[in-house]
Parts: C-alpha cells; structure tokens; sequence
C-alpha cells in the first residue's frame, strides 16, 4: 500500500460507482471484484560482487474475458500485491474501454532499478521470465513496459520465453511482450505512444470545451517516458508548459519552458533538477501554479487530501495510472475540475501495443503514419464515447469510461454464459 491507502480499494471504489449507475447484474460485479490468478514469485540472482539476493515478483491476471491478459510489468521498491491487483484491474477496463481484444493483467519486481547494474537488471528480468514460465505466452498473457522497465527489458524477456520454447513454436513467440525495440520485433511509434495517447485525448476534450492551445497553460508530473512525451506533443499543440515535477526536484516558468530541451536535458542528467532555462521551486509551489491543464504523469497516489487544496487547475488528464487518490478527487470534482481519466488518457500505450502483437502475428512492419493514424482514430472513438455516456447518465468522465468498458465486458459475460 501506497501511503496507507490500498490502492486496490480504489480501483474497486471507481469500478462500483459505475457498476451502481448502470445497473451491472451482482454476478458480474463479484466476479470483477476479484482477479482470476494472482501469481508470487520469489527468485534468487547472482549480483555483480557475487552475492546472491532473493527478489519478488508479482502476475496479476484480473479479466480474460474480453481476450487474453495485458498489461505491463513495473520494477519499482515499492511493487506489492495490492498495487499490482489495481494496476491488472484497470488495464481490464482500459483494454475494454478501447475495443482492444485483450483482457487485463499486471506484475512487478520489488526492486529498485537505479541501484543495480545492467548486467544484474538482465538477470531480474531472465530469473523472473523464466519464474513466470508458461504464466505468459503470445495467446495467454503479453506483458510491456511500465514504471522502471523499457525496450530492453521486454526484449530480454521475451528472448528468455524464446529459448524456453521449441523449434516448432520459436517464432510465433515474438508476440509474448509488447514494447520491445525495433530490430527485435518493436512498432514503430510504440515509446511514444502513451504520452501521444494523452495528448490526442486532451485535444479532443479542449475542442469540445472551445480552449484554444495558444491560451493555455499546463504542467506536468514526472518527466519519464509519458510524462516527457506528452508534454512535447501538448507542446506541439500551441500550450504552454510552465511548470515541471520529477524525483529530482521542480521547475516554474510563466514565459514557458521547452519540452523538447528539457527532453534532452533529462536524458543527460537523469531528471529536471539544475535544468539552466527555467527557475528551481519546491514541490508545494510546483502544486500551487495556476495551470488550466495539469497531467500527473508520474505514479499512483500523487494528488491527495494534502495537497489536492493548493490545485489551481480546469482539467486533470491522468498520464499515470491512479494518481488521484478517491478523496482527492471528491473535493475537485466538487470545484468543478474536468478529469480526463487514467483509462482513458492513458490508454495510447495498450492500443499501440496491440498494433504491435498484430504485426508480430502477421510478420508485418507498419510505417509511423499507419501506427499514428490507426492510434488517433481508434482513441478519437473512445473520448467520443465517454464524452457521449457521460452526458446520458449525467456522470463524471471517470464513471463513464468505466460504464463504457463494463457494458463489453457485460455482454460478453450475457452471451458466453458462466462455465459449466
Ligand atoms: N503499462 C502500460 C499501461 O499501464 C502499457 C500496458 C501495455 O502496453 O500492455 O497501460
């Protein structure tokens, strides 16, 4: 648990306030309320100083009735059960929400990536692939990239699952992961495709609500992969971005600050902190800039009781995954904020994802005009959804991203029946 609150309460919390409007048969409810499969794995890897240490890792499989499971795997200190039991738990209804084919999974190594080597991360990554054993495969389970993994972690995952395989299903094993490098069966568009993600699904709310770009300000929280993507592309858009968070430190300001410098600055230098073109503030002053866009992009449990009072903000678009804790959001929704919810505004990664297995089962190389404009489409159609839903049942944007999931998975629970 994150800060004391368990953050699979709040997954459960969001999914029954739209099971309630809509009416979802109890059956479905209990059944969504638990995952299928929780898997623990605790595994021993050989450090650099020749040292052994014993990690654990962590597969939740929450849905697979939509498809087989999805979701990223995270290498982070604070990775638990309950964290990767919400984390699965929204990748179903996100993969719901966007029409994907998959169903939802997450998992998670308690380790901290920046204290040890590559050649140790290699074999976390190789020991927990070779754990999780035919938990995972191209039809049953596909992990990707989250907090602390990247292309080259899914690519030794997935060379791992390879050599456990034999000749005869080596090759149509590519699919086992998502996110991987180009050359070793990647999409083109795939890394920037979740901070894209965000940046489409802003675009078509401010359209709706008649912002104009060139008027408005932002600021981000967290400056890894989403948080840096989205605020270049929210860039692009005419914003500007005139505050910055990350682990290192703050930034502020109001003539505006560079995504794209500090893109490169950050890949330099590991963070935002003593970035030379913008002035250093502290976290509650990076809390307190009046924005009209604010995009936490870094982790869960961000925007708290605490802190939700200094936010000075029209919209919230979630690039992280659960960044507003139950009570934080009860008290902005009540001033009137807009959220722009997790499943939705983050949803760019999975989609991608899927165009990804796609091509591995096809041996297909899509170009990055086909990827961007097959994304744009596809996420274009879920933000319509919401905004659709939302004004029927008169509900938050969070509710209905929910409902809209819920109502596919519903179906297909009508249709198919329960086994036996
Ligand atoms: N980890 C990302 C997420 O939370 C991507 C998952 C995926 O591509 O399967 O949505």
């Amino acid at each position: 648990m994150s800060q004391g609150i368990s953050l699979y309460q709040t997954a459960v919390e969001q999914f029954e306030r739209a099971a309630n409007v809509m009416n979802l048969p109890p059956y479905i409810r209990e059944i969504l309320q638990h995952p299928k499969n929780e898997i623990v794995v605790n595994f021993p890897v050989l450090l650099d100083n020749g040292n052994y240490k014993v990690f654990s890792g962590y597969r939740v499989q929450h849905s697979n009735v939509l498809g087989p499971y999805k979701g990223g795997i995270r290498f982070h200190p604070s990775v638990n059960v309950d964290e990767v039991r919400a984390l699965a738990a929204w990748m179903t209804f996100k993969c719901a929400l966007a029409d994907l084919p998959f169903g939802g999974a997450k998992g998670g190594v308690a380790v901290d990536p920046r204290m040890f080597s590559r050649a140790e991360l290699m074999r976390i990554t190789r020991r927990f692939t070779s754990a999780l054993g035919a938990n995972i495969g191209p039809d049953h389970d596909i992990p990707a990239p989250d907090v602390g993994t990247n292309a080259q972690t899914m690519v030794w995952m997935m060379d791992t699952y390879m050599n456990s395989q034999s000749n005869a299903t080596r090759q149509s094993s590519w699919g086992v992961v998502t996110g991987k490098s180009l050359v070793c069966g990647g999409s083109e568009g795939r890394e920037k495709a979740t901070g894209q993600g965000v940046q489409i699904a802003l675009e078509q709310y401010m359209k709706e609500a008649k912002m104009d770009p060139a008027q408005t300000t932002f600021s981000i929280q967290g400056f890894g992969n989403v948080g840096s993507w989205g605020a270049v592309l929210i860039g692009e858009m005419g914003c500007r971005l005139v505050a910055v968070q990350d682990h290192t430190g703050a930034l502020k300001s109001e003539k505006g600050i560079d995504p794209k410098a500090l893109m490169e600055y950050v890949k330099n230098t590991g963070g935002v902190k003593g970035y030379p073109e913008a002035g250093a503030c502290t976290n509650e002053e990076y809390w307190k800039t009046k924005v009209d866009v604010l995009v936490p992009a870094a982790f869960e449990n961000q925007i708290t009781a605490e802190n939700a009072p200094w936010i000075d903000c029209r919209i919230i678009v979630e690039g992280a995954n659960g960044p507003v804790t139950t009570e934080a959001e009860r008290a902005l929704l009540a001033r009137g904020v807009t959220f722009i919810p997790d499943i939705l505004a983050n949803s760019g990664g999975v989609i991608v994802s899927y165009y990804e297995w796609l091509q591995n089962k096809r041996s297909e190389h899509w170009d990055l005009d086909e990827v961007d404009a097959r994304l744009k489409k596809q996420l274009v159609r879920a933000v319509t959804n919401v905004r659709k839903e939302a004004k029927r049942l008169k509900v938050d944007n969070r509710t209905a991203a929910y409902a809209v999931g819920l109502r596919r998975i519903e179906a297909a629970y009508t249709e198919r029946g329960i086994f036996p």
